[in-house]
């Protein structure tokens, strides 16, 4: 009898346990009157924040510091999507929880925009790398805001030029750090470059997928270390997120160094505190690459 009424106090403890966590961490619409908006990953949550200014609450759904194409979607991640009136996705499988998540909010309160699916662009989810792109994307995230405030339009149509503005400078700069270069040909660890690559006439070779957890087969290690040789390149690029691991071994098999290239798949809480960016990054990037590929 004992140990039953002991079950039965543990059950009803962790049940209410369950339900108190969802109302103490969930923050309703009620703490704000302010707009609540949700990104699924760093750079639209940047692109967002920019646009809505002061007349929205931003929450990105990828942790500081997590890759988010593995990222899960959590049981809080959820309520607090549904308690906002507009989610961004970037699409094209960047999000495994996109498509799902699309079905649960069709015919809510919930609006969502899918800014990275760009009409003409391949099967590659990384539009955001490519300053071009990037304004598209900018676009259709404006036009989601108006949708669900239109009575901000203006501000919003402000602050999107404005950011458009600053892609178009990011644009040139990278056009013209980009075209006296002695090499073409860069190798990075995952294909988030792709758009980059073809907007600057450069050529990406990459260890893994169009996703990291792609992993690499032996064959395909040797293959990129005896291009690194033959094309002499100097520089295998590594990513923030990703352990440095397979680049370090292609440069050593190939008497290379490494250097980072930031996809912006995601900042850490620190990198944004000492005043890290989207742009910054980019033109960390771009200094980087100028470097690696010898440009004068
Ligand atoms: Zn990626």
């Amino acid at each position: 009898m004992r140990r039953i009424l002991i079950i039965l106090i543990i059950v009803a403890v962790t049940v209410s346990a369950l339900f108190i966590g969802r109302n103490f961490f969930v923050p309703k619409k009620s703490v704000s009157n302010r707009l609540q908006i949700s990104t699924s990953f760093y750079p639209l949550y940047f692109f967002t924040k920019e646009i809505a200014g002061d007349k929205a609450d931003v929450y990105n759904i990828t942790p500081a510091g997590a890759e988010p194409h593995d990222y899960e979607l959590t049981t809080q991640d959820l309520a607090r999507i549904e308690d906002g009136s507009l989610l961004v996705l970037n699409g094209k499988r960047l999000e495994s929880w996109g498509v799902k998540i699309k079905e649960v909010l069709s015919g809510t309160g919930t609006k969502v925009v899918t800014a990275g699916e760009i009409g003409q662009t391949a099967d590659d989810p990384h539009v955001w790398l490519d300053p071009v792109l990037a304004k598209s994307e900018v676009e259709a995230i404006k036009n989601g805001l108006v949708l669900v405030d239109s009575a901000n339009a203006s501000y919003y149509e402000s602050n999107a030029a404005n950011l458009i503005a600053r892609l178009e400078n990011l644009d040139v700069e990278f056009r013209n750090g980009l075209l006296n270069c002695q090499k073409k040909d860069f190798i990075t660890t995952h294909a988030a470059f792709g758009y980059l690559a073809g907007e600057y006439g450069l050529t990406q070779v990459a260890i893994s997928g169009l996703s990291p957890d792609e992993e690499p087969s032996a064959e395909k290690l040797a293959g990129v270390a005896d291009f690194a040789r033959k094309n002499q390149v100097k520089y295998i690029f590594f990513e923030n997120l990703l352990s440095p691991k397979l680049a370090e071994t292609i440069a050593l098999e190939s008497g290379a160094q490494t250097l980072v290239l930031n996809p912006l798949e995601g900042l850490s809480d620190d990198e944004i505190k000492n005043g890290k960016n989207y742009f910054t990054e980019m033109k960390n990037n771009l200094a980087n690459f100028k470097t690696a590929l010898v440009c004068r």
